[in-house]
């Protein structure tokens, strides 16, 4: 079969290849001139499997108003005059419901354990290690001690995750002795792995770059989809249309408009977010672990050579420009919690817009028009889901069985 793919971020390359070691041909049309130079580019590198809690949780609007009066507040609202900002906004809100989060939790889980398996299998098959990809586990760290009580009333044994004491999370992250006095405790979640996003998306096209059925159309924008009764017909492409079988949409926040020009109706919103890569200047007080701030939603990873920290949503900014204060005060956060780690002037500062439904959860398989899929609004967690919602799509175009019930990640539901 011949599937065209709309999209050359994490997600696109991961459908790209469980297609193709399926035996079908494929064709992704990608904007820019190389993949992964979207949201997909420097992310925070956590392949996060047992840590998959959507934004929307009871407690979080009251939480963001107090936010809104802080200057470096991990979240930002600004009001705009956009109705499809205030549907998001009402969505998002009746999301967070501790019953609805917990809902989606288990969803995002099942799909999050499925990814990770996929991962490994195909690192079996494949190769696929060279993207700074090491099994190292996650420890989510609390300061504010009613956050901490209630993140460890939720772990039940038996558990993969394990409730530590401030000393306890020290004695396993030794990078953490300078903020050792502000912690409550963490949970440590050993499962959790760690990996560059924009190298694991290099190292996919150079694997389907190797094979016969593969073609990539690079510095090629999608103008339109052709809907002819009911199914896609072609893409509308510097005004040729090209013709095609099948369409994956798997093009980040790029979906919204292609699909609405065809009537498909997704709840995506950009929630923006910022990160920073400084080199490594003293290994022992970089994490060596992943590490989640829970209470300033930082995240910090070491990828190689480099520390990535990665944070913040900003709700109705739609641009990639870097805004100067954002970097300077997550520079300022950072540095007062691991000093030594780098030369954070030299750090790089970089902008991405997460592609978010309402509830958290992305969107796999059908669309409503026969013949087109989707693979869209991974949100915060687009790397940590790849591989399972690749997988996914490629048993539902070829009206496989998924391995995972899909219930909960279907526009349909
Ligand atoms: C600050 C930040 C930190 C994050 N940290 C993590 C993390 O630690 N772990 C995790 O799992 N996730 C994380 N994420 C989320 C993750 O990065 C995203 O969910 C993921 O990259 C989305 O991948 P994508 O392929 O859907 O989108 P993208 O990477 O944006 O790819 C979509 C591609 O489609 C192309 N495109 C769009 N429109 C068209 C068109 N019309 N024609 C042709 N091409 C088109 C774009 O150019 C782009 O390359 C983070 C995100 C941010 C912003």
């Amino acid at each position: 079969m011949r599937v065209a793919i709309i999209g050359g971020g994490v997600i696109g390359l991961t459908t790209a290849f469980a297609l193709i070691n399926k035996g079908h041909q494929v064709d992704l049309f990608e904007q820019h001139d190389a993949v992964g130079m979207a949201t997909s580019f420097a992310n925070g590198g956590q392949l996060s499997y047992r840590y998959v809690s959507p934004l929307a949780d009871a407690g979080v609007p009251w939480q963001a108003l107090g936010w809104m009066f802080k200057k470096d507040s991990p979240l930002r609202f600004r009001p705009r005059m956009s109705i499809s900002q205030w549907h998001w906004c009402l969505d998002f809100l009746l999301a967070c419901r501790a019953s609805v989060n917990q809902t989606n939790t288990a969803h995002l889980l099942r799909l999050a354990l499925h990814s990770q398996a996929v991962l490994h299998d195909w690192q079996a098959r494949f190769g696929l290690k060279d993207f700074a990809w090491r099994a190292n586990g996650k420890l989510v760290i609390y300061r504010d001690g009613s956050h901490f009580s209630h993140a460890a009333s939720k772990i039940t044994e038996p558990s993969s995750q394990k409730v530590l004491t401030a000393r306890q999370c020290v004695n396993a992250e030794p990078s953490l002795v300078d903020l050792a006095p502000q912690l409550q405790g963490g949970i440590f979640s050993a499962g959790d792995e760690v990996g560059d996003c924009h190298l694991f998306c290099r190292q996919l096209l150079q694997q389907l770059n190797a094979h016969p059925h593969f073609r990539l159309h690079t510095s090629t924008s999608v103008q339109k989809l052709v809907v002819e009764n009911g199914q896609v017909r072609g893409l509308v492409l510097n005004n040729d249309e090209v013709a095609v079988d099948h369409l994956v949409v798997a093009a980040g926040m790029g979906s919204l408009g292609l699909l609405n020009s065809v009537g498909v109706k997704v709840p995506l919103y950009p929630l923006k977010g910022y990160s920073l890569t400084l080199p490594v200047q003293d290994n022992a007080s970089v994490p060596q672990t992943n590490v989640t701030d829970y209470d300033r939603k930082i995240v910090y990873a070491r990828l190689g050579e480099q520390l990535r920290v990665a944070a913040m949503v900003d709700i109705g900014n739609a641009s990639t420009e870097l805004d100067a204060g954002r970097i300077a005060s997550l520079r300022q956060q950072a540095q007062a919690s691991f000093p030594r780690a780098g030369d954070y002037q030299q750090a790089e500062a970089w902008a991405g817009l997460r592609p978010t439904t309402p509830q958290g959860t992305p969107l796999l398989g059908k669309s409503g028009i026969k013949n087109l899929w989707l693979n869209l609004g991974h949100g915060s967690l687009g790397f940590t889901l790849a591989c399972g919602s690749a997988a996914s799509l490629a048993n539902v175009i070829d009206n496989e069985p998924s391995e995972i019930a899909l219930t909960g990640l279907q526009l349909s539901d």
